[in-house]
């Protein structure tokens, strides 16, 4: 039985049972704080913030809340109703929400530092890595996101343009990158009756248990077979994508690959790989689905206009999640690079208490490194 069982049993129970009630604050600071993006980290941020008794405002560009939590990960993995419960509590607990709020574009940076007396970037990583090959410009070759947000749309009832519908069904689908994500394009894609779904991951297959490296508490390197998986898919390891072939219409029809053989050199102890001689072969593919990670969060808009500066990575660089801009902090994704939830609300959470200190010299709010149950990083 893991904790994360224990912890998703007691608060359904808690909901069932009407225990989750909103717990306004007592009193109010009069100090107000603007968190950009709605994803864990905002959200987690934004109730953080509220319960020390600053007034909060959400400002989320896309027309539902929640960040990857509703337009990532899918249904199946998440249902949307367990974000939208925790949503009532927050708005009843004072916590403003204003979707179609895009800060940068159509929400003024300006006006926003006029407003607030301080402000939290939680953005989250959303410039997707491509997959430079030839033939990347086929009809039919999208990022994993562009097909797992416009079902989750679908799924919420939105109504999807059919001249812009991402379909799997009765094609050949392959999901290049063998995370998380490429799970989801998985199980969606077996959701839509692919005729065939196909996943191939670069690196080689982890091991089936965990690794001698990776000893607990570390994260542990294994193979993961996720419910998606057990529903039907071909996976691969250690396969190299060389080019994507297509129809006289422009549509994908195949994918060009190659097994490869990673090696390490013994002197310098960097990885590289080689080809397999022989190995080339074409899989057919009709859907090629881009599951290959992010590279940083958009700088475009938003970031410049107030003057961010940037990690090596191209992520926020933030010092105890606190911006080059002394009342603008910073958390999750967009300051940590591509990560899990439970460190976006991990994130939001230490951020608003950095953000707590900053506007009232002190906080009581909960921290990491002021708990008795105090995690060293
Ligand atoms: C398909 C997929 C599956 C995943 N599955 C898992 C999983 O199973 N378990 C797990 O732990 N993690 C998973 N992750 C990772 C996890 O979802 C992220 O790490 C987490 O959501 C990051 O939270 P965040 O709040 O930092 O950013 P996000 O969730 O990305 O939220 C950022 C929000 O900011 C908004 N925004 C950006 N710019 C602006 C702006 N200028 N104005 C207004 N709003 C703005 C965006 O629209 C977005 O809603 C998955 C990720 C993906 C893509």
């Amino acid at each position: 039985m893991a904790i994360e069982h224990i912890e998703k049993s007691i608060i359904e129970q808690a909901f069932e049972r009407g225990l989750v009630k909103p717990n306004p604050p007592g009193e109010r600071t009069g100090k107000k704080v603007a968190v950009i993006g709605s994803g864990p980290a905002g959200l987690a941020a934004a109730a953080q913030l509220n319960r020390a008794g600053h007034l909060v405002t959400v400002f989320e560009r896309k027309n539902r809340i929640g960040g990857l939590l509703r337009y990532g990960i899918p249904d199946f993995k998440l249902e949307k109703n367990v974000i939208d419960r925790r949503l009532a509590v927050m708005e009843a607990e004072g916590i403003k929400f204003q979707t179609n709020a895009n800060v940068g574009e159509n929400i003024s940076v300006d006006l926003l530092k006029k407003d607030f007396d301080a402000i939290c970037l939680c953005g989250g990583s959303t410039i997707p890595r491509d997959l430079n090959i030839p033939g990347r410009e086929l009809n039919g070759v999208h990022f994993a996101m562009e097909f797992l947000e416009q079902n989750n749309r679908r799924v919420a009832g939105d109504k999807i343009n059919p001249a812009e519908e991402i379909m799997a069904t009765g094609k050949h689908v392959i999901v290049i990158g063998g995370g998380d994500t490429g799970s989801d394009c998985v199980g969606t894609s077996n959701r839509h009756r692919a005729e065939s779904i196909t996943q191939i991951e670069l690196l080689s297959k982890p091991p089936d248990s965990r690794a001698e490296e990776t000893p607990w508490p570390l994260w542990p390197m294994m193979l993961r077979t996720s419910s998606s998986h057990e529903e039907g898919a071909d996976r691969f390891w250690a396969v190299l994508t060389k080019s994507f072939h297509g129809d006289a219409d422009g549509n994908v029809k195949s994918l060009k690959v190659v097994d490869i053989a990673w090696t390490t050199d013994q002197i310098t102890g960097r990885s590289g790989f080689k080809e397999v001689e022989g190995t080339e072969r074409d899989l057919p593919c009709d859907l090629a689905l881009l599951a290959i990670g992010y590279l940083h969060p958009q700088h475009t808009g938003l970031l410049d206009k107030l003057g961010i500066e940037y990690d090596e990575r191209g992520n926020v660089k933030a010092n105890n999640y606190q911006t080059n801009i002394e009342n603008i902090f910073s958390a999750g994704d967009m300051r940590r690079g591509q990560s899990l939830v439970v460190w976006a609300i991990s994130e939001g959470r230490e951020a608003a208490r950095a953000i707590d200190i900053f506007l009232m010299g002190k906080s009581t709010l909960e921290g990491k490194a002021v708990s008795p149950l105090a995690i060293e990083e």
